[in-house]
């Protein structure tokens, strides 16, 4: 069993607190790794150790800090099988989609930021007298935290725009899931990343998260978690004049048009439903679908997703695999109750599920489908962040939009119609800040990521990103 090292200064070093709390594989309800539990001195070494590292590395050349970049990108493809892995035994998703998106697109994020940085310019803008031109300066030492669902995926989301704007980084990744960002400080540690610039610290939210909010010294703060946890971190950091970005949960809506392809759409929609356990910010929970097909659409789906394989997530041939906790599980078996007692009908999910002597006491759960729910009732409304869709009626294109809308979330949303004009117009008219027509989670990393109303402030992506992790400073020149 692995004893769980912080990154400070450019080593592996244990806590300060000598406290650690234990790694739960998922699959097999068993400890396989222990965590170790900062605190405030473990946090005071690694903001010195930034804040020493930040004159030289933000001194150094957009190429120069871009090669490191590339570096740690090219160690991640080198070491993707044992990542995937860690990534699959800490979070219960299936091996093979670890192995396909979440590793993959975090040496995709290292390599992507590390072009991005070499292509980012500023504005100048000339007058009759005068040029003014505009520095992004970085901000000096920043911070990363992140959610359990996506672990290195969201990670270097984070971490590698703000390193390659030049700032130096303090990250937590979440205490559930702290595995493969261990694995990410030896792959810093091997690419010679200059002690300092990067310091990964493990721990609780409300223990080494909460202190790392706290402190002033921190001049801006990325994060991607629960709305209830970015509303307390917009809180501390408000009379700080702080900088936060904010990545929050979801409650998305997909909206299904008699003109669409049924086909594509029902497989479309039990991959955006389902994939990762429903364990994704961007997962529909909401399905609204015209009258006329309803019933049609209804069987289509709900004999896909009987046909959908929990089990064992190293297993090929399983499609989903275990939740990440035994809390969450329990969790989105409340939820299912709920959605019972809230008069929703049941249309898959009480299934037995055939499970092996290694995993028998895994928490694995099967895909939900339930129907016959008010748009109002929480099943509807609040997010579950498991595998449970509710399937839902209307009959024309406005109340559509209104059914939509009606959420206090603006994550992101899938329409899916063959009417060209009906997909733009209502492209327009959704309250989300990600709109997917005819798929979902096709990611162009340029695009600003993010969501409105409870689901987020700022954007993520691209320029966005290297815009969060900069200051503007404007330069005027009289002629
Ligand atoms: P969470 O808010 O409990 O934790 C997220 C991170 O914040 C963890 O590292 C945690 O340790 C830390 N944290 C918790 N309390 C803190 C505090 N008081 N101060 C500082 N840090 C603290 O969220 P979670 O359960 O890990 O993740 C699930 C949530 O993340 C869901 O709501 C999901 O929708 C959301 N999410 C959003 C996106 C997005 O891009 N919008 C992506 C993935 C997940």
């Amino acid at each position: 069993m692995e004893i769980l090292a912080n990154y400070i200064n450019g080593e592996l070093i244990p806590p300060h607190s000598s406290n650690y709390l234990d790694d739960i594989n998922p699959v097999i309800a068993e400890k396989f790794a222990e965590i170790p539990l900062s605190d405030e001195e473990d946090l005071r070494l690694a903001i010195a150790s930034a804040e020493k590292a930040f004159p030289a590395w933000s001194g150094l050349s957009t190429k120069e800090r871009a090669d490191y970049l590339m570096k740690i990108s090219n160690l991640i493809k080198d070491n993707l099988e044992e990542l995937a892995v860690a990534e699959s035994t800490d979070t219960g998703k299936p091996l093979q989609l670890a192995k396909t998106v979440d590793i993959p697109r975090a040496a995709s994020n290292m390599e992507f930021f590390a072009h991005a940085i070499t292509q980012f310019s500023s504005e100048s803008h000339a007058g009759k007298d005068s040029i003014n031109y505009t520095l992004r300066k970085p901000l000096g030492v920043v911070a990363c935290i992140s959610p359990w669902n996506l672990p290195l995926y969201l990670f270097t989301w984070k971490i590698a725009p703000a390193l390659a704007a030049g700032n130096c980084v303090i990250a937590k990744p979440s205490e559930i899931t702290p595995y493969t960002a261990y694995l990410f400080s030896k792959i810093c540690m091997e690419a010679g990343l200059p002690n300092g610039v990067l310091n990964i610290l493990h721990g609780t939210g409300p223990e080494i998260g909460n202190a790392i909010v706290q402190d002033k010294k921190i001049k801006a703060i990325s994060f991607t978690g629960g709305t209830a946890t970015g509303r307390k971190i917009a809180k501390i950091s408000a009379p700080l004049f702080r900088k936060v970005s904010l990545e929050l949960g979801g409650k998305n809506p997909a909206l299904v048009f008699a003109d669409c392809d049924l086909e594509k759409t029902v497989d479309g929609l039990v991959r955006a439903s389902f994939t990762n356990q429903g364990e994704i910010c961007l997962c529909a929970s909401r399905i609204y679908i015209e009258e006329s097909i309803y019933e049609d659409f209804k069987n289509r789906f709900v004999e896909k997703v009987k046909a959908l394989k929990v089990g064992n997530p190293s297993k090929q041939a399983n499609n989903m695999g275990a939740l990440v906790s035994a809390q969450h599980l329990e969790k989105v078996k409340s939820y299912i109750d709920l959605a019972k007692k809230e008069g929703g009908n049941l249309l898959c999910g009480d299934e037995d599920i055939e499970l092996d002597e290694e995993t028998k006491n895994g928490y694995f759960l099967r895909p939900h489908v339930f129907e016959n729910l008010p748009n109002q009732c929480s099943t509807n409304q609040e997010e579950i962040f498991g595998p449970v869709v509710s399937l839902n009626v209307f009959n024309d294109e406005k109340e559509a939009i209104a059914l939509a809308n009606e959420s206090e979330y603006g994550l992101a949303s899938t329409i899916w119609t063959n009417d060209l004009s009906r997909a733009h117009r209502i492209g327009n008219q959704i309250e989300t800040g990600i709109v997917w027509i005819n798929c979902w989670m096709n990611r162009d990393l340029r695009t600003p990521f993010g969501g409105m109303k409870n689901s987020g402030l700022g954007r993520e992506g691209g320029l966005e990103a290297l815009r969060f992790f900069t200051e503007p400073k404007n330069i005027c020149i009289q002629y």
